[in-house]
């Protein structure tokens, strides 16, 4: 992806566009912790928890991480529990565990100093090509363009392109465009400033089209189309999941388990769970189900069944009841589990969002 420098008819144009948006990035600047630094760890950190996340969310993340991890050889010495409490609430716990996977190469790999060429970079877990350009154009100046889902947008809106964003054809035209554009001198300038032009200025519903310097040059501004770009090939079909979970309770303690599978929210905590095709919503019912699934377990003394709780995730819904009962003697329904406090906070556990918002109802 090194840039090459252009030579078609095109380039004074195009250096037109990256110096009006370097205007622009002056008149409107968006002051973050890890903007204006080369520090490749705290830019990489930054990079990894705004993926998927909004800035605002992820800022007190990226503060907590940098407060307890100071450099990426304290991040690799930490147990990955530890990450993953940290990582708390932020969701896609796989870029938590690519992370840590990361912090190992670095430290194992690269005798604890970050790598500095962008092959290197792309090879960590969890470093895609566009954080992999961020990274490189970032901390070290290296002529990379960023291509992520603002980038996109700003370059279907300006160029009036609608090859999908999300077809082979489609990478290849804005990748190459991308590549066109960067400002070889300045690639951080360049990069942040097109992150910033998409994600506050050319959104995907408002775009500030009104006072927008690029108006006399947008082909989506002059036909009309900003809302119909960019154009994706393939619909997102979120499917839906049901968990009952069962809360046992026992001498002032309840019981959790870790989730193991390569499924969502791999490696936190929960409460036994069973995964019905429909939710109860009546205690007889969630009787029935548990009864179904554990035909040979001695019965539990159920007492409670909560409301429906719901999670929203990028690929699919999830919704989950929660069961109560007195565990007794019973031993058997909590093997595998590891008690909590009933009356603690989870301390120690990380756990997925919808057993926080249960947990914290009163
Ligand atoms: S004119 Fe509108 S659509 Fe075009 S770049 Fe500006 S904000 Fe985006």
């Amino acid at each position: 992806m090194m840039n090459k420098k252009v030579k078609d008819p095109n380039t004074d144009m195009l250096n037109d566009y990256g110096s009006i948006l370097q205007n622009w990035a002056l008149a409107h600047p968006r002051p973050m912790p890890w903007k204006g630094i080369s520090d490749p760890y705290r830019i990489w950190l930054s990079e990894i928890i705004l993926q998927q996340t909004r800035v605002e969310q992820g800022l007190p993340y990226y503060e907590r991480f940098v407060a307890a991890y100071p450099t990426i050889s304290d991040l690799a010495a930490a147990p990955l529990d530890d990450i993953y409490k940290l990582w708390e609430g932020l969701g896609y716990y796989s870029r938590a565990r690519n992370m840590y996977a990361a912090a190992q190469s670095v430290l194992h790999e690269h005798h604890g100093v970050f790598p500095n060429q962008y092959k290197d970079i792309k090879a960590l877990k969890g470093v895609g090509d566009y954080t992999a350009a961020a990274i490189a154009s970032f901390a070290y100046n290296l002529p990379y363009a960023v291509l992520d889902g603002n980038v996109y947008r700003v370059l279907s809106r300006w160029f009036g392109l609608d090859t999908p964003i999300d077809s082979t054809k489609g990478k290849q035209v804005f990748s190459q465009l991308a590549d066109e554009l960067l400002d070889t001198a300045q690639p951080a300038l360049h990069n942040q400033a097109m992150m910033d032009f998409g994600a506050t200025w050319c959104t995907p519903k408002q775009p500030h089209c009104a006072d927008c310097p690029f108006q006399s040059r947008c082909k989506a501004f002059q036909d009309d189309t900003m809302q119909n770009l960019p154009v994706k090939s393939k619909k997102m079909v979120k499917k839906e999941r049901f968990f009952l979970y069962l809360v046992l309770k026992k001498d002032g303690q309840t019981f959790l388990k870790k989730r193991t599978a390569k499924d969502i929210w791999q490696n936190l905590w929960e409460f036994p769970c069973i995964e019905p095709d429909t939710l109860p919503t009546d205690l007889d019912t969630a009787n029935e189900i548990i009864f179904d699934h554990f035909p040979n377990r001695k019965p539990l003394k159920t007492t409670q069944i909560s409301k429906v709780f719901q999670q929203t995730l990028t690929h699919r819904w999830v919704s989950a009841v929660f069961v109560t009962a007195d565990l007794g003697e019973i031993d058997e329904w909590v093997e595998g589990c590891s008690p909590a406090a009933w009356d603690g906070d989870l301390e120690g556990f990380a756990v997925p969002r919808i057993i926080e918002w249960y947990w914290k109802t009163p």
